[in-house]
């Protein structure tokens, strides 16, 4: 069994998480998120891995653009590495019950649960009143798409531990209320160098799709040219590196810059240092250029192939769609009857 999963409740390990097709697939995603999917596929686990369009619609998206990044999403789950006959690879809205399940949800959550959520205040910031009423009741819907199956385990990047820890407290009012053990208690699982990828053009915030600025982030379709040259310009201080973690502290540059390279060297911090501690960033950033573009040129290429086959694309998502149905279906179809809805 994968160790990450193990657990000592009575619900069976099934891992849940979810990425949102709102374009720009980033350096973080993958980092925080994608690659940790793929280290946590196993023969023995289930994993359930989610194109969130029904989240992504919470801000305005296009049409057109949504229909192209769901399926460039799909494509990006399989290029780095997930595999449609081991995982469930599906999109939201294809499986009702996600919504039908949030309904419920929104009659649990207390409305200063939500309102204390830091995505929902970064996201709406000073224009409250005029954000979408389903980006506030987000964190509700995120909590349906991992409890309608009875998920324990959800790998997600740090700026996700929030909505987790919500999660958590919507499955333990549920039980508590409707005196059941019916929803699991789910485990966030935020593992590896690069649990929070920062901007590159500025070291407090995230690496996120929705920043208006393309020079923060490395987009996962980025070709090497741009990769170098993003790395480049990405923002740093004048002083070498140090040779070890501590030194990093004070400098969130410095530290997001060391921290990518260990996470795609699969390495720890201390050991990166232990190599490169001394250089100046005119010597550091062509080394992590190279590693970026040997770990992520293979993905875009791809990703870029897949895209030529959307009828594969469609027909794999159909039936993660059917799958995750049947997982589903009956954990709703109790949770009506604990609920009282007749005819359940
Ligand atoms: P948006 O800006 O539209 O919210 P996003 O970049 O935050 O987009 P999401 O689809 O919201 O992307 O998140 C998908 C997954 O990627 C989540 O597990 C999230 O924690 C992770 N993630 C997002 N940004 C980062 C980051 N900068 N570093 C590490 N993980 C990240
Ligand atoms: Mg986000």
């Amino acid at each position: 069994m994968n160790e990450a999963v193990q657990t000592s409740s009575q619900f069976t390990p099934r891992v849940f998480s979810g990425i949102q097709p709102s374009g720009n697939l980033h350096l973080g995603n993958y980092l925080g998120a994608l690659k940790r999917f793929v280290d946590m596929q196993s023969d023995d686990t289930e994993t359930l891995y989610c194109m969130v369009d029904m989240h992504a619609i919470t801000v305005w998206q296009d049409p057109d653009d949504l229909r192209h990044a769901t399926r460039e999403l799909c494509a990006g789950f399989i290029a780095a590495g997930l595999d449609p006959t081991k995982s469930i690879l599906f999109n939201q809205s294809q499986v009702a019950e996600h919504a039908q399940l949030a309904w419920i949800f929104n009659c649990v959550a207390r409305m200063g649960w939500m309102q204390r959520m830091t995505q929902w205040k970064d996201k709406a910031g000073k224009n409250q009143q005029n954000a979408s009423l389903g980006l506030l009741a987000y964190p509700a819907l995120m909590a349906a798409d991992i409890l309608v199956y009875h998920a324990t385990h959800v790998p997600v990047g740090e700026d996700q531990k929030q909505h987790l820890e919500l999660t958590r407290d919507i499955a333990i009012k549920f039980n508590h209320d409707y005196g059941v053990e019916h929803f699991p208690i789910t485990e966030p699982v935020i593992e590896g160098a690069a649990t929070r990828v920062m901007s590159l053009r500025d070291g407090s915030k995230k690496m996120s799709k929705s920043d208006p600025s393309d020079a923060s982030r490395i987009n996962m379709t980025d070709d090497a040219d741009t990769i170098a040259k993003k790395i480049r310009k990405a923002k740093t201080d004048p002083d070498a590196l140090p040779s070890e973690a501590k030194g990093l502290e004070e400098r969130p540059e410095a530290r997001n810059l060391v921290n990518i390279y260990a996470a795609l060297a699969d390495t720890t911090v201390d050991a990166v240092l232990a190599d490169v501690g001394g250089k100046q960033f005119s010597e550091f950033k062509p080394i992590l250029s190279e590693l970026a573009v040997e770990k992520l040129a293979p993905i875009s290429t791809e990703m870029a192939r897949l895209m030529q086959e959307k009828d594969e694309i469609d027909r794999i998502l159909a039936s993660g769609a059917s799958r995750a149905r049947e997982i589903a279906a009956p954990i709703l179809k109790k949770t009506y009857e604990i609920v009282g809805m007749v005819g359940a």
